[in-house]
């Protein structure tokens, strides 16, 4: 079964690609800002004309690039498939699915997707891709792509990294069947707790981070505000002509960035081997939780990355023909693994019972850890 496949690569772009890269990227906000625009008056005039399809945007923009030839510098795809994005936003927002589409600033990071055509999307070698109107980049990554190339996606961070999502059709490579199952919990103090009683730590990377990022937050608010002063005495200057407080800027990003990729790495590697261990799965469905509606709860489930961790068990299961299974997770707490009773949180109130670490069964009187005994039952509800 043929599946698609995200790698993530770093490229190094040189001045000529970067300036390139910049083009678009303004050319691809311009276009998107341009017919929001343009859909918007054309709303406003006449509520009962309806939106513009893809298709009309997509005749607009050949007669954009006439009047603005600038236009014709960017990747051709990448403006129809901006198109393509608005279209489906429209649509969205009109089957009430979605808010409305927002004019794009360039504040964020930015990006733009390039649609493979007749092979002008390849990988040349372990560090070389080819991308269109760019030509060949130097590349760096853990796993290089392979299969059929679908698209790659630019995007330039804002501590200015430079990263290609490269999207690939290719085979599923089942790994080997092991017969073994587990289920696992969201722990409060760890990021996962498993059903043998196996618990993962979540790792705050931010911790060994904090006071370098506190110090260049500190600078950068410093240099903005002097920026600002000056921006008021001379209106002529804009925000990029203070070089300080950009390269301030740039170094917060920069931390951000390393403490978001360390936590990456980190589940990347515990889902991998969670994955290759077991052939079924079983976790907490968050969205019918109780959990998230408690706000200091759902504060500690973001920090452990839960809901990253799941996306990654979710793809990784779907590459490699193994099955995650997610159960209504209501009472896995409350329930005696052993003979199956469920208690009344043994008196507690629902906030007291979250601090309770390890109880006895009233019934049976086996002892057990919340977590593990969390994970037992969920695992087998996914079993029955
Ligand atoms: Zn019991």
């Amino acid at each position: 079964m043929a599946i698609k496949k995200g790698f993530n690569i770093r490229i190094y772009p040189n001045t000529d690609q970067k300036a390139l890269f910049t083009k678009t990227f303004g050319a691809c906000r311009w276009l998107y800002n341009h017919m929001l625009a343009l859909q918007k008056e054309r709303y406003d005039n006449s509520p009962e004309a309806g939106f513009l399809t893809t298709y009309s945007m997509n005749y607009i923009l050949t007669q954009l690039k006439r009047e603005y030839p600038w236009l014709k510098e960017a990747d051709a795809t990448a403006l129809t498939g901006v198109n393509d994005n608005l279209g489906r936003a429209f649509r969205n927002f009109f089957q009430k699915n979605a808010k409305a589409p927002r004019f794009k600033s360039k504040k964020y990071e930015q990006s733009y997707i390039s649609k493979c055509v007749n092979n002008n999307i390849r990988i040349i070698d372990e560090h070389h891709i080819l991308i269109p109107k760019a030509g060949i980049l130097y590349y760096r990554s853990g796993r290089i792509p392979h299969g059929r190339i679908c698209s790659v996606t630019i995007r330039m961070k804002p501590s200015g990294k430079y990263y290609a999502s490269v999207l690939c059709e290719c085979e599923e490579e089942p790994l080997t069947k092991t017969g073994k199952a587990i289920g696992i919990d969201v722990g409060l103090k760890d990021l996962a707790v498993l059903s043998d009683g196996t618990k993962i730590p979540a790792v705050r990377f931010d911790k060994a981070l904090e006071d370098k990022l506190a110090y260049w937050q500190r600078i950068m608010s410093r240099r903005l505000l002097k920026a600002k002063e000056a921006m008021r005495e001379d209106p002529n200057l804009k925000l990029s002509d203070f070089r300080n407080y950009q390269k301030a800027r740039q170094m917060v990003a920069k931390i951000n960035e390393h403490i978001a990729s360390q936590r990456h790495d980190y589940l990347q590697k515990i889902t991998a081997e969670l994955v290759r261990k077991y052939d079924v799965i079983v976790v907490e469905d968050l969205y019918t939780s109780h959990m998230m509606k408690n706000h200091k709860l759902a504060r500690a489930i973001a920090n452990a990355g839960w809901r990253e961790f799941v996306t990654m068990l979710e793809y990784k299961c779907g590459f490699s023909g193994k099955e995650l299974r997610k159960v209504d997770p209501r009472s896995t707490s409350q329930t005696c693994s052993d003979c199956g009773c469920v208690n009344n949180r043994l008196g507690f109130s629902s906030y007291g019972w979250l601090k309770v670490r390890e109880w006895n069964c009233p019934v049976c009187g086996a002892h057990h850890d919340r977590d593990v005994n969390a994970a037992i039952n969920i695992l087998n509800l996914g079993l029955a």
